[in-house]
C-alpha cells in the first residue's frame, strides 16, 4: 500500500490509494455541549433522503446517547476492540512531536484499520448484525455514574456539582474522510471523492451490493439498501453545497442536517486545502479558526486513521480518559478553550447555525466590556463584541453580537388573540 500523510496522526500511514486531495474539504464542528437531543436534524435527513422503500431502517444522521447508544449498536466499541486484538496496547499518542502544522495533536503511535487489515482486505471491519441496526438512539437518555462522591472534583478534573451521572449526545454523519476507508474497501471502485468538495459518494450504477464498505467504514455510515440491492450513503447534501437550492439562487447552503439544527450546534463549511491536502491557512475562516487556531474542535476516533472532517467540541462534564479515546489527545486543551473562551473564540462561537448560508469567513468589530468573573482561579472578561459572517465573495450574510439582544414584543403582534 502506498504511504500517505496523516495529519491527525502526526505521522504518514499505509492506504489503498496515493495521495490525491480535493480543491475544497467538506467540513464541519458539532459542539456536544449545546446539543439537546430533539433529534430534529435526524428527521430533517430523514425527510430529504430516506423516506424510500428499502430505506426504513437508515438514517444518515443520528444523534446517539453515549456511553451506552450507538447506530449500528456498539460500532464504537467493536472497531475498537478489533484495533486493539491486532494491536494490543497500540492506540496511545507521542505527545513529544506535536507540531502546530504537521502534528497538532502529537504522534499517534499504533495501528490504523488500515494497518491493522487482515490479509487481502484493504481495511479492518465488520458487518454489523440486523438487531444492531434497529434503533438510531437505543439507550436514549441513559447515564452512568461518576466514580466520585456528588459534587467532588473527578480525579480527573472535571465535576458537575449538581449531579452524580453523565452522558452526552453525539451526532453522528459521514464524516466525508480523507482518506475513506469505504472507498478504500470497495472492489468495483463505486466510491469516489469530489475534486470540488471532497464529498464521498457511491455511485449507484457501479455499486454491486457487496456491502464491503459497510464492513470497512469505521463509524458505519454506509447502509445497504435491501430493496435496491445496492450501498447508499450520506450524500453532503451536495445539491445545497453546491448552491443548487432554489431559495438560494446560487449560493452555496449548508446541509439540511444543519440548517434545521434547534441547539445551534452545527457550523459547515468548505475548507480550502493546499495541494498536499493540509489546511490552507485561512485564519478569517470560522472552522479554520475552531480547528487550526483555537484548537477548540476534534476528530472522532482519530485513531481509525481515516482522517474525518466533522471536529467536535468535547463535552465538558464528561471523565477524560472516555473523552480522550474517543477524541484523541488534545481533549485537555479543548475544553480548557471551551470553558474560558477567548475573546475571539466567544464570538465566532456566535456563528453556529445563524445563516443557511456557508459562511466563509468572519470579522469582528469590538464591543464595549460587559461583565467580569472568575474561571477555573482566573479573571475572564465578556465583551459585546459584534461578529459579521460573510459568504464565498465577500459579502455579508450575518451580523450578530455576543451579548443577545432583548427584544419587547409590541402588545399588539400576529399571534394576539
Ligand atoms: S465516514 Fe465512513 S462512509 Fe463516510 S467517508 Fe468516512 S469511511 Fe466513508
Ligand atoms: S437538531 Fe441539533 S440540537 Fe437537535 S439533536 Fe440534532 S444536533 Fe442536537
Amino acid at each position: 500500500m502506498p504511504d500517505v500523510y496523516n495529519w491527525h496522526l502526526g505521522r504518514k500511514m499505509a492506504y489503498r490509494f496515493p495521495e490525491r486531495h480535493p480543491r475544497f474539504q467538506f467540513a464541519a464542528v458539532f459542539n456536544t455541549n449545546r446539543c439537546i437531543g430533539c433529534q430534529t436534524c435526524t428527521m430533517a435527513c430523514k425527510s430529504t433522503w430516506t423516506f424510500s422503500r428499502g430505506q426504513e431502517y437508515m438514517w444518515w444522521n443520528n444523534v446517539e446517547s453515549k456511553p451506552y447508544g450507538g447506530y449500528p449498536q456498539f460500532w464504537d466499541v467493536k472497531t475498537l476492540e478489533l484495533l486493539e486484538r491486532a494491536d494490543p496496547g497500540g492506540q496511545s499518542w507521542d505527545p513529544r512531536q506535536r507540531e502546530d502544522r504537521r502534528s497538532p495533536y502529537g504522534a499517534y503511535q499504533g495501528k490504523t484499520i488500515f494497518e491493522a487489515a487482515p490479509a487481502g482486505a484493504d481495511a479492518l471491519g465488520y458487518l454489523p448484525t440486523d438487531e444492531e441496526w434497529r434503533a438510531p438512539n437505543i439507550y436514549e437518555d441513559t447515564p452512568t455514574a461518576y466514580p466520585t462522591a456528588p459534587g467532588a472534583f473527578h480525579p480527573t478534573g472535571e465535576k458537575l456539582p449538581e449531579h452524580r451521572v453523565w452522558f452526552f449526545h453525539l451526532q453522528r454523519i459521514c464524516n466525508h474522510c480523507t482518506y475513506p476507508a469505504c472507498l478504500a474497501a470497495c472492489p468495483r471502485n463505486a466510491i469516489y471523492k469530489r475534486p470540488e468538495d471532497g464529498i464521498v459518494l457511491i455511485d449507484q450504477k457501479r455499486c454491486r451490493g457487496y456491502k464491503k464498505c459497510v464492513e470497512a467504514c469505521p463509524y458505519k455510515k454506509p447502509m445497504f439498501n435491501a430493496y435496491t440491492r445496492v450501498g447508499e450513503k450520506c450524500i453532503g447534501c451536495y445539491p445545497r453545497v453546491e448552491g443548487k437550492e432554489p431559495l438560494f439562487a446560487g449560493t452555496p447552503v449548508e446541509p439540511r442536517c444543519m440548517a434545521a439544527c434547534v441547539g445551534k450546534i452545527r457550523l459547515q463549511g468548505l475548507v480550502r486545502l493546499n495541494a498536499d491536502g493540509s489546511w490552507a491557512e485561512d485564519r478569517q475562516h470560522p472552522l479554520y479558526f475552531l480547528v487550526r487556531v483555537a484548537k477548540v474542535a476534534l476528530p472522532l476516533y482519530p485513531q481509525f486513521g481515516t482522517q474525518p472532517n466533522v471536529y467536535y467540541v468535547p463535552p465538558r462534564w464528561v471523565p477524560r480518559p472516555y473523552l480522550r479515546q474517543m477524541f484523541g489527545p488534545g481533549v485537555d486543551d479543548a475544553i480548557a478553550a471551551y470553558t474560558a473562551p477567548s475573546r475571539e473564540l466567544l464570538a465566532v462561537l456566535q456563528l453556529f447555525r445563524t445563516s443557511q448560508r456557508i459562511i466563509f469567513s468572519y470579522r469582528i468589530e469590538e464591543g464595549p466590556k460587559v461583565f467580569e468573573t472568575t474561571i477555573n482561579g482566573r479573571k475572564w472578561e465578556l465583551f459585546n463584541d459584534t461578529v459579521i459572517g460573510l459568504d464565498r465573495t465577500g459579502k455579508e450574510i450575518v451580523r450578530l453580537t455576543v451579548e443577545e439582544p432583548i427584544y419587547t414584543r409590541p402588545p399588539q403582534h400576529l399571534n394576539s388573540i
